[in-house]
């Protein structure tokens, strides 16, 4: 029988279809994890419930009465589920050795814990899983998150190529990431930060069995702008860039306005006028929104709210 308690933090948001196919998985799976020995006994999974608006925590509830090896932690409210990894963490790092998350969904492969903890053994802190191919997302989400990663790469964030939320932390590993205070959350961007030595493990991911997507376009959008401008200040250094090639380009109209007016050749057309107002006041709508976009950054950061608030825990 291993040694190494693990924690799965699973955090789940409207996940009532999912739950009952997951918890029977994820029971049978840390099953498996024992015999194999790899893990101990007191090894469990942790639902976290974030802010659900449908029966999941009832579910969860019920699912720990029925299950030895389940446990649950209920947030006051939607926090995202960034934060709500970040709670799950925070609450299993007390008791765990390791600890793997997972989207609740199981879309990731969850056979591949073995090997994730195999690596552990081996000394790694961080074991990132690591999808082969995206057969199974939409045309739109795969390219989508294929440009994200390129210009994530250009803007020079390390992030680890179609890595998402699956990933195996040790304790320390997990407690120094908690040390990362910051409110405006990218772990993907984070933890590779951590620095401990860190390996990949491959895997197919399936699709979605029950319920949908809860990352809307919408969202898909704020998550990537969250993630370019929690880590990188490229973006104001672009608008600096093109404010200085705009007066360098106003330089030379002016110089050719110059040379028209005193050689009698006076500028008849306004169309021109217009439009340079119109893309000028576009250039800079844009650089304020940026810029925008950080002090907004810097509002939220400052405030110094907590990332969540537990209402209950079920832990065993
Ligand atoms: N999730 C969450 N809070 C939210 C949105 C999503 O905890 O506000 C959870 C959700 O329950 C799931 C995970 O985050 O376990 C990933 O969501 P989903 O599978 O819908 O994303 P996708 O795989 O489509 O990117
Ligand atoms: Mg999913």
């Amino acid at each position: 029988m291993g040694n190494n308690v693990l924690y799965i933090v699973v955090p789940c948001y409207n996940e009532q279809e999912m739950l009952p196919t997951t918890t029977a998985r994820l029971v049978k799976q840390l099953q498996l994890l024992q015999e194999a020995g790899l893990i101990s006994e007191e090894s469990r999974i942790l639902y976290v419930n974030d802010g659900s608006t449908d029966e999941t925590w009832t579910l969860i509830e019920k699912y720990c009465n029925e299950h030895e090896q389940v446990c649950g932690v209920k947030l006051a409210g939607n926090v995202g589920h960034q934060n709500a990894l970040v709670a799950g963490l925070e609450t299993a790092c007390d008791k765990a050795d390791i600890i793997i998350s997972i989207d609740a969904d199981l879309q990731d492969d969850i056979n591949v814990m073995s090997q994730m903890i195999e690596k552990y053994n081996q000394g790694y802190d961080i074991v990132y899983g690591v999808r082969r191919e995206r057969k199974t997302d939409t045309w739109f989400k795969r390219n989508s998150a294929l440009s994200f990663y390129k210009l994530m790469k250009k803007l020079g964030v390390k992030s680890v190529y179609n890595h998402a939320d699956y990933r195996l932390m040790s304790r320390r590993a997990v407690k120094q990431l908690l040390q990362y205070n910051e409110r405006n959350l990218f772990l993907r961007g984070i933890v590779p930060l951590v620095g401990y030595r860190s390996e990949k493990v491959y895997y197919d991911r399936s699709e979605r069995e029950a319920g949908e997507s809860k990352y809307p376009l919408s969202k898909m959008v704020s998550f990537a702008v969250d993630g370019i401008t929690s880590f990188s200040i490229k973006p104001v250094r672009m608008v600096f860039t093109l404010g200085i090639l705009f007066t360098l380009i106003a330089t030379a109209i002016l110089i050719y306005v110059l040379i028209a007016y005193f050689s009698g050749r006076a500028v008849s057309g306004w169309a021109s006028l217009i439009l340079s107002i119109w893309f000028i006041g576009g250039c800079i709508l844009i650089g304020l929104g940026i810029v925008g976009e950080y002090v907004g950054k810097i509002y939220i950061e400052v405030k110094d709210r907590p990332r969540y608030n537990i209402e209950t825990k079920i832990l065993k």
